[in-house]
């Protein structure tokens, strides 16, 4: 038996970043920057007010108060989107919206607030000359956002490596880049393998179940940002088999399931070892003990990593999460495949007596005493997936711990946490 960093271990050593391409800025969301990313222009562009009022020279308000006001001229009215040639001379004053341009000759802005701006119906511009009276005096830059605070022309604005998030597309489209430089996401080519198994659609024959795994591991690989492609179901067929899996050679990894525990009826495991150099590995830890890992050789030559997960359900999609994960992560470009983990009081007995590692499903909660506490999900069969679906977290019990106590503290793999469990 080999321990669950091993076999990961070894896995990741076959994996590498995929190529850079470009996508559309929004579907790049979830991959990493292939490139420094540089601004073209500084943004703002100009400088513009922060504030809908009056541009004014600052000079003109000097002494305003609500008492003795300042009267200005009203020379224009300007909208966001629009820039002003003429030059706001003494005593003037330009009406001005959030984001347009400062007119040349105003270095301030007044707020309407500060005025005696009278309520105006949408699309209303006051009579050209009419007068603003302003009640407070404005300092030089007031509301002024300056042109290149934000982002500086030539500045590296998001460095290469890091990965697009809602903000980074904000950024990215902010600077106008349509299509982003990034690596490539993972084709993952999935195969369910067994006579049991049924697609989801077609009728349940006795004896026969449907299938789960291509669907939930599926599921995980698109979520970590891979594209999965599923290949159906293969029968306990060397034929079959053999025309699914070369049906996969074109994907950057091949995941199958089932076959690969000892004493099996299926044929899996021969046609995995004839058709590529694949590894069976006893892996220590539960669920999901068994574990194939090796490659096939497309046309061409190129190798494709092929990852055998156990049948079980739950045992399939804990060994994706551990081993199938990282190596998406790699191809992506990203090291932080980590999951966040908390020390979590335990409110059951788990108990560990095979000297494997157990990823035990639990539901983490924070106490009222502001600590967190992890219950089992109940049985804990490799083949209950739905308590796999109650879980929000896998407490990891260490090879040398035959069990935990209510009140010990475990740790715990938080499978979900974008937000507040
Ligand atoms: P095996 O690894 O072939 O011995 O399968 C172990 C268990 O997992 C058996 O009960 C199978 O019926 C079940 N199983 C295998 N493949 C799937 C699948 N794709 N979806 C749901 N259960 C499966
Ligand atoms: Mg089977």
């Amino acid at each position: 038996m080999i321990s669950v960093d091993e076999a990961r271990d070894r896995i990741l050593a076959f994996f590498g970043r995929l190529p850079a391409e470009r996508r559309p800025v929004l579907d790049a969301l979830g991959q990493v920057l292939a490139e420094d990313i540089v601004a073209p222009f500084d943004i703002p562009p100009l400088n513009n007010t922060a504030m809908d009022g009056y541009a004014v020279r600052a000079a003109d308000t000097a002494g305003a108060s609500a008492a003795s006001p300042v009267e200005l001229t009203v020379v224009a009215d300007l909208a966001a989107g629009y820039v002003l040639e003429t030059a706001v001379g003494a005593g003037q004053a330009v009406r001005i919206m959030t984001g347009a341009p400062i007119p040349p000759g105003a270095d301030a802005v007044v707020p309407f607030e500060e005025t005696d701006e009278p309520p105006r119906g949408v699309g209303e511009a006051p009579a050209r000359g009419s007068k603003v009276r302003v009640f407070k005096a404005a300092e030089p830059s007031a509301n002024v956002r300056f042109r290149g605070e934000d982002v500086a022309q030539g500045q590296v604005v998001i460095p290469a490596g890091r990965v697009v998030r809602p903000s980074e597309v904000g950024v990215l489209a902010s600077l106008g880049v349509v299509e982003a430089p990034v690596y490539r996401r993972p084709v993952v080519a999935i195969l369910s393998t067994g006579d049991e198994i049924t697609v989801p659609g077609e009728p349940l024959l006795p004896g026969r179940i449907y299938d789960s795994n291509a669907y939930s591991v599926g599921a995980q690989v698109r979520k970590l940002g891979g594209i999965p492609r599923l290949l159906g179901i293969a029968r306990d067929t060397v034929e079959d088999l053999t025309a699914k899996i070369r049906e996969g050679l074109d994907a950057d990894m091949l995941v199958t399931s089932a076959g690969v525990s000892r004493g099996d009826f299926d044929v899996v495991k021969d046609v995995l070892a004839r058709e590529g150099a694949i590894d069976f590995w006893s892996v220590r830890m539960r669920p999901g003990k068994p574990l194939a890992f090796g490659a096939f050789e497309a046309p061409g030559g190129r190798k494709v990593p092929h990852l055998g997960l156990p049948g079980n359900p739950v045992s399939s999609m804990v060994s994706f999460e551990l081993f199938g994960r990282p190596a998406i992560f790699k191809m992506l470009g990203r090291s932080d495949w980590e999951r966040p983990m908390v020390r979590a009081i335990t409110r059951d007995r788990v108990r560990n007596s095979d000297g494997r590692r157990f990823f035990a499903r639990c539901i983490v909660t924070r106490g009222d005493d502001g600590r967190w506490y992890a219950s089992l999900t109940g049985p804990q069969g490799s083949g209950m997936l739905t308590s796999m679906s109650a879980a929000n977290g896998l407490a990891v019990i260490p090879e040398d711990t035959p069990e935990a106590l209510p009140g010990d503290e475990i740790g715990v793999i938080m499978l979900d946490w974008e937000h507040a469990p």
